[in-house]
């Protein structure tokens, strides 16, 4: 499985996922179909699916004019609200592409009807992916715009419980700076927020995505996966 990082529209990703037998592609959150198309072709890979991760605009933008430029593409997710959409999917329903399994997650919180989308493939050594659009982000996750705080938790508590750690994060948004600044105040102590958010200074100065990042590293950095260890520390202070 080949995953094509797309930066579009302000901090945006799209992302394009190959099949590398049978050389099909499947999109995540189009916004620019012009730009996936191109990228598509110059892949030489056939474009079938389109997984949204939720209704708004700038993740769904582009599926109107792609599914007219492409007759018979489906377009998939969990929310009705998703325009073009012919098909939409379950909690926990598994869909194939090739050698490549989809299990999608239902992780309402920035959206009610918000789909992340978890990616593995028959006997291959890569790590699964995460596709968790505006659930869960690098260092930090979006606004419970629909739902309250305590379901956007209970969403990550179910990333966290049922994928394992080496599994790859692919977000919706590069807002890794501002999470991590943000993941600094609030655990001043953490010498894993430093070294990341250095190391994501790095990337921003050079203009490079900071996806993905793994579960297991979210886990030593993110505020929001973290809350029982650091509300614990809640008032001690850093020795150095
Ligand atoms: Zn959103």
């Amino acid at each position: 499985m080949k995953v094509k990082v797309i930066p579009v529209l302000e901090d945006n990703y799209m992302y394009l996922i190959i099949e590398e037998h049978t050389r099909e592609a499947v999109a995540v959150d189009v916004a620019v179909p012009k730009r996936l198309l191109e990228i598509a072709g110059r892949e030489g890979v056939s474009l079938t699916t389109v997984l949204t991760t939720h209704h708004h605009w700038d993740h769904t933008r582009g599926n109107a004019e792609l599914a007219h430029l492409r007759p018979g593409l489906a377009v998939m997710g969990a929310d009705e609200r998703i325009c073009a959409l012919t098909r939409r999917l379950a909690h926990g329903e598994e869909l194939r592409f090739g050698a490549i399994h989809v299990r999608c997650l239902l992780t309402p919180g920035h959206t009610s009807g918000h789909m992340s989308y978890f990616l593995w493939e028959d006997e291959c050594p890569d790590p699964p992916a995460l596709f968790s659009g505006d659930a869960l982000s690098v260092a930090g996750c979006g606004w419970h715009l629909e739902d309250t705080a305590q379901q956007m938790y209970q969403s990550l508590t179910k990333i966290l419980d049922t994928l394992p750690p080496q599994t790859k994060v692919f977000c919706g948004h590069e807002h890794t700076l501002n999470n991590l600044e943000f993941a600094q105040k609030v655990e001043p102590c953490n010498d894993h927020v430093r070294a990341k958010l250095s190391w994501a200074q790095k990337r921003d100065d050079d203009d490079i995505p900071t996806v993905p990042s793994t579960l297991g590293e979210e886990l030593l950095y993110n505020p929001f996966l973290r809350v029982t260890q650091w509300q614990q520390r809640r008032g001690s202070h850093c020795l150095s």
